[in-house]
């Protein structure tokens, strides 16, 4: 039972969260085209495009988990725009300050990791759960990944409670106001939409639940 994540996990998520980001573009551009400026899913699939591009040409081993997800950060604010670049850029680079200069994060960790990048983001966007933003999602997810890193589960089922509880965040923006973001300028106009923020972190922490559970069964990290 792995109860800790590798950088080499980390990097394959980011690999796989690429590949979903570009299949599920049309999906997220057409949430935001109700309720935003329609540039979500081109942005998230450009931004981690980028973040892949910038991996395939690193060399020199696979890097720390700090400096990998520094790496994410930083690519992200650079070539992801509008609100949500900086907003995940912020959540990868204060994951990155929060992280131990290790190579592997225990669960434990990686849950205070992911608790301190929804800070990061929380303290930039000012977004509370309710406002119907990617906090929504993120919250309950941060949440489900402390009490499963607490009660001694495994990465893989920890990130499968994570990214149920952030599915369950993303169905629930559908019938809220926004109150934070471009879509808050709709008022009660946008209602009746799912927010594009919540659901980009749903498909992140899907993709997460995915790949731990494809390693744990690899037998590559015990
Ligand atoms: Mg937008």
């Amino acid at each position: 039972m792995a109860s800790t994540v590798t950088s080499a996990e980390l990097e394959a998520w980011l690999r796989a969260a690429a590949v979903e980001l570009a299949a599920h573009a049309d999906e997220l551009t057409a949430l935001d085209s109700a309720i935003g400026d329609a540039d979500h899913g081109t942005n998230m699939a450009r931004g981690f495009a980028a973040v892949i591009e910038k991996l395939d040409a690193a060399s020199g081993g696979e890097p720390t988990v700090p400096a990998l997800l520094k790496s994410v950060g930083m690519t992200l604010v650079s070539k992801v725009g509008g609100a949500s670049g900086s907003l995940y850029g912020t959540l990868f680079l204060d994951m990155a300050k929060a992280s131990p200069a290790e190579d592997a994060l225990t669960l434990a960790q990686a849950a205070d990791v992911v608790a301190a990048g929804v800070a990061g983001v929380v303290g930039r966007g000012h977004a509370v759960v309710g406002d119907k933003t990617m906090i929504d999602a993120w919250e309950p997810a941060v949440t489900a990944l402390q009490d499963a890193a607490a009660s001694g589960a495994s990465a893989a089922d920890a990130f499968a409670a994570a990214a149920a509880a952030a599915a369950q965040g993303r169905d629930a923006t559908e019938p809220l106001i926004a109150r934070k973001g471009r879509a808050s300028y709709l008022g009660e106009r946008s209602a009746g939409h799912i927010d594009p923020g919540a659901a980009s972190t749903t498909i992140l922490l899907d993709t997460l639940a995915r790949v731990t559970a494809e390693s744990a069964s690899d037998g590559k990290s015990a």
